[in-house]
């Protein structure tokens, strides 16, 4: 069965059920991951001069290519454009058939799996599960913004670089 999501970037169909363990394991292992980002984040910052000499609008489409091939495979992600995955115990919530940015539904059954597709945990159920493990696990408890479906397919590395860097090394 495939799991539809209320966000899909244009073109692409939604994964097949089989695909959705790795989504499971990086749950699992969100701690890891958390740490894993956190130094390439560091890298991230540290290339923010030279992304800014060659220029971003250059370098969006190659970005988010990569970005989302390497996240597609670990989180099943959407490409929303702005990445919340440290603030959702690594469960994408692009994942949720009802697009739900801020906790689950009403509808959650009462083992956890989602109430449009039984076969599915939820996705914010798995996003608590996760973040119990992470040290700024407690990010889950802030509102997120609405989407900002503008920003739909583009790299949210790059947005990354361009709002974390200081000033004077994007110049
Ligand atoms: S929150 Fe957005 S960018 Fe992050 S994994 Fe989900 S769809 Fe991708």
């Amino acid at each position: 069965m495939q799991t539809p999501a209320a966000f899909e970037p244009r073109g692409r169909r939604p994964p097949a059920a089989g695909s959705r363990r790795l989504r499971f394991w990086s749950v699992r292992h969100a701690r890891g991951l958390e740490r894993l980002y956190a130094a390439f984040e560091a890298v991230l910052v540290r290339l923010a001069p030279l992304a800014a000499r060659i220029g971003h609008a250059r370098l969006e489409r190659p970005a988010a290519a990569v970005e989302g091939a390497v996240k597609s495979a670990l989180f099943d992600c959407r490409m929303c454009g702005q990445c919340v995955l440290s603030s959702t115990g690594m469960s994408c919530p692009m994942n949720c058939p009802k697009g739900l940015r801020n906790g689950p539904c009403g509808g959650v059954r009462a083992d956890g799996r989602c109430e449009v597709y039984p076969a599915m945990p939820c996705v914010w159920v798995q996003a608590w599960e996760g973040s119990r493990t992470m040290t700024g696990g407690d990010g889950i408890l802030q509102v997120q913004p609405p989407v900002d479906h503008r920003l739909k397919g583009t790299s949210s590395w790059l947005r990354v670089m361009r709002e974390k860097a200081p000033a004077e090394r994007t110049g």
